[in-house]
């Protein structure tokens, strides 16, 4: 699981995330939506550790990993645009993420074909990342994240800079990979509410760095609990 315990991360003097309290269970998909600014990315670098909160905890599993390093979280994070590196193949790119963490080299063999065939880009590994498209980029961008076996998965707006109808396919192939892999945890954000009502068990709904709604998509949607959710669901009355 994912454990967002009353917490709350400041740049200067300004709040982003006030007591973020919400947990994300062993298995689930959780999708993050609000405007822009509402603190989305934040609450996921908070998990990633690359942002340090003010107050409150973050645990991962039983762990309380809120002064643990990103590296030492297990966890894997795939961005808008993740740079693959562009001068490794795409096979080394995956490798690079295991060696990374500390993986032994027969393991790595193993693995490296293994991820890829997860993402249908067994066909592509000895590719560079500017030889393929973009959402064959962020599939193995998604493998590497997955190569390590983290036991929770966080992913950072990964098809918006995708066109319409690649996303599409792409939002099925991330419903079977999470299907093909019941034990992994899935904290999402998005802007696209399509999206979020694909892929999330549950929604949360983010405004000013507070969490002002959070349910299944058919409790939200039939029953918002304010008026901001209802507006931001696109049915107010
Ligand atoms: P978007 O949908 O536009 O990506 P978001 O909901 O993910 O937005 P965040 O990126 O979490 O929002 O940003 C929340 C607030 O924190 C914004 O007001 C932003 O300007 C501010 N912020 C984010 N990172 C920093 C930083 N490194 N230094 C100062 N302020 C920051």
């Amino acid at each position: 699981r994912i454990g967002f315990e009353d917490v709350s991360v400041t740049y200067g003097n300004l709040t982003v995330l006030h007591s973020l309290t919400l947990t994300v269970n062993p298995g689930e998909v959780v999708a993050l939506i609000g405007p822009s600014g509402s603190g989305k990315t934040t609450a996921l670098r908070a998990v990633a550790g690359f942002v340090r909160p003010s107050s409150g905890r973050i645990m991962i599993g039983e762990r309380n990993v809120t002064h643990l390093a990103p590296y030492d979280r297990k966890i894997g994070m795939v961005v808008q645009n993740y740079a693959l590196f562009p001068h490794m193949r795409v096979d080394e790119n995956v490798a690079f993420g295991l060696r990374a963490h500390g993986a032994r080299e027969d393991v790595i063999r193993q693995r490296v074909p293994e991820c890829l065939a997860m993402v249908g880009m067994s066909a592509y590994a000895r590719r560079f990342p500017r030889e393929l498209s973009g959402g064959q980029q962020q599939r193995v961008a998604i493998a590497r994240a997955l190569a390590p076996r983290p036991q929770v998965l966080l992913l950072d707006e990964p098809l918006s800079a995708l066109d319409a109808q690649i996303r599409r396919a792409m939002i099925d192939e991330i419903a079977k990979l999470h299907t093909s892999l019941p034990n992994l945890t899935v904290l999402y954000v998005t802007h696209d509410q399509s999206e979020a009502l694909t892929l999330a068990n549950h929604i949360g709904i983010m405004r000013d760095g507070k969490l002002r709604a959070f349910g299944t998509s058919q409790s939200l949607f039939r029953n918002p609990p304010n008026r901001f959710a209802a507006e931001f669901l696109g049915r107010a009355n």
